[in-house]
């Protein structure tokens, strides 16, 4: 037996035991694998060092805006443009700090919310173009996320 600790793309960890690495290779190929705390399908080997810091709930205090900025332009930016970049990392921030982040589930949970089956929140998260495509075309309200954000998860 072999216990590996998992990470779902809502950033929850938890442990599964597995008769072997095969094992877990072969169920997570078959997508058999399941997050204990949400139910998300999307689950991974966690990094073996908890990198995303737990503050007792599952919201991100999200990376800060000059990190953001290196991971995704590499400081190849003309110093105008960064500062401006770097003005808007900071208004999303502050958009998004009540917001939690939802992963692959956003295009779900919005529309849940906008047909009242769930309470409204303030989320963000990935989704597919067809998704947004979908959610605009039946009047659900999202906007994009103008700076790239890290997923809590990919945080590290
Ligand atoms: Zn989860």
């Amino acid at each position: 037996m072999i216990a590996y600790d998992l990470t779902c793309d809502n950033a929850h960890r938890f442990e599964v035991w597995f008769r072997s690495s095969d094992d877990y290779t072969g169920q997570l190929e078959r997508a058999l694998l399941m997050c204990p705390h949400c139910g998300s399908e999307t689950v991974r080997k966690a990094p073996m060092a908890p990198a995303v810091p737990t503050k007792g709930n599952s919201r991100s205090a999200g990376t800060p805006p000059q990190k953001l900025l290196e991971k995704s332009e590499g400081g190849k930016l003309p110093e105008k443009i960064k500062s401006a970049m770097i003005a808007l990392a900071k208004a999303q921030a502050e958009t998004i700090k009540d917001s939690t982040w939802v992963g692959k589930n956003f295009a779900q949970q919005s529309r849940e919310m906008h047909y009242g089956e769930r309470e409204d929140a303030l989320i963000h998260g990935r989704a597919s173009k067809e998704e947004v495509q979908g959610l605009v075309e039946e009047g659900v309200g999202i906007a994009p996320l103008l700076v790239p954000v890290v997923p809590p998860e990919e945080a590290n």
